[in-house]
């Protein structure tokens, strides 16, 4: 079992904010000087736990789970006294170095890095979308895909025009050509699969942007092209809104799984947030065990069509395979 320095614990804990911790998993409302939420820990009906952002601690009225912001992690994420120090460590921004068997799961230095790049390439594409150059790209997301600005706006969705421009803002910025093609966001040869396409920027789980998916605006070749895997892209791992939707999930008592994005954002503009959508992969072992974090039953929402319909009743007789109430 890894041992972590006490000191490293203080630290960590003195970097992040436990209103910030779990507001990023549940939504809280400000009572006073204090928080309060739906408890998570047991059935609860009206918010009975109350967050205290001086003392860094929550606490339940109703079953009594209680602590600080690692606590909570642990509890929710049901993880491992280490690996929810990792999981705040990362939030906090605080280097750890423990070596617990999920491996796959710490970043090192050039993986930040890499995180860096596709946040930087994010603000860049969702700039160009606004300018001269993204009018048409803007266009089809509006008038073909009926998008509001709004949405637009909170998911950043972006257009690239120019990989000579994109090529030449990362270089300004500071990275090598290494970095730039190792992120898979440009070959060495120069081009990129976010030219003349939508790039939907796509998060892991803990709501880190990750890489994108981009969609053909017009005309010939694939629908859909997403980052290439890497440390940081894992497309298995990955579910498209999902650090969006375990917010919802506790209010709604429900998670809806869809087949792609654009099925996310149009019922996200219905006011339906709890969505999580497949991006053009079968459901993982992974995934099931995203879904099944959740704790709710999960409503599968697939096209109408043939395809649609076979898909449906296999993601079903999985969820069901897997005891997942659906
Ligand atoms: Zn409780």
């Amino acid at each position: 079992m890894a041992y972590i320095d006490k000191a490293k614990i203080e630290e960590i804990l003195s970097k992040v904010d436990i209103v910030d911790v779990i507001s990023s998993y549940l939504p809280l409302t400000k009572v006073g000087k204090n928080y309060k939420c739906v408890c998570p820990f047991h059935d609860d009906h009206s918010p009975s736990m109350s967050i205290s952002q001086t003392k860094q601690m929550f606490k339940c009225f109703v079953c009594g789970e209680g602590g600080n912001a690692l606590k909570f992690v642990q509890q929710y994420e049901n993880i491992s006294f280490q690996k929810a120090v990792q999981k705040v460590a990362e939030l906090a921004g605080v280097k750890i170095d423990i070596n617990i068997n999920d491996k796959a799961a710490i970043y090192s230095e050039s993986d930040y890095r890499k995180f860096q790049i596709i946040n930087d390439v994010k603000e860049f594409a969702f700039n160009n979308l606004f300018s001269e150059q993204g009018k048409n790209a803007l266009n089809y997301l509006v008038e073909t895909r009926r998008l509001n600005l709004e949405t637009i706006k909170d998911y950043e969705i972006g257009y690239i025009h120019s990989t000579e421009q994109l090529m030449n803002f990362l270089t300004v910025k500071g990275y090598s050509l290494d970095e730039i093609t190792e992120s898979s966001i440009m070959t060495r040869e120069g081009r990129t699969f976010l030219y003349n396409r939508v790039s939907f920027p796509v998060h892991n789980p803990e709501g880190k942007c990750v890489g994108f998916s981009s969609r053909l605006l017009s005309g010939e070749g694939p629908k859909y092209i997403n980052s290439t895997e890497s440390v940081v892209f894992q497309k298995n791992k990955i579910l498209f809104n999902y650090h969006i939707a375990r917010k919802e999930v506790y209010q709604k008592k429900e998670l809806i799984l869809v087949e792609g994005q654009l099925n996310v954002l149009s019922l996200k503009q219905n006011g339906i947030k709890n969505v999580v959508a497949q991006m053009g992969t079968a459901l993982t072992q992974e995934h099931i065990s995203l879904l099944k974090n959740m704790k709710v039953p999960i409503k599968i929402m697939y096209d109408a069509d043939n395809a649609g319909i076979q898909a449906a009743k296999k993601t079903y007789s999985i969820l069901k395979e897997n005891k997942i109430q659906c």
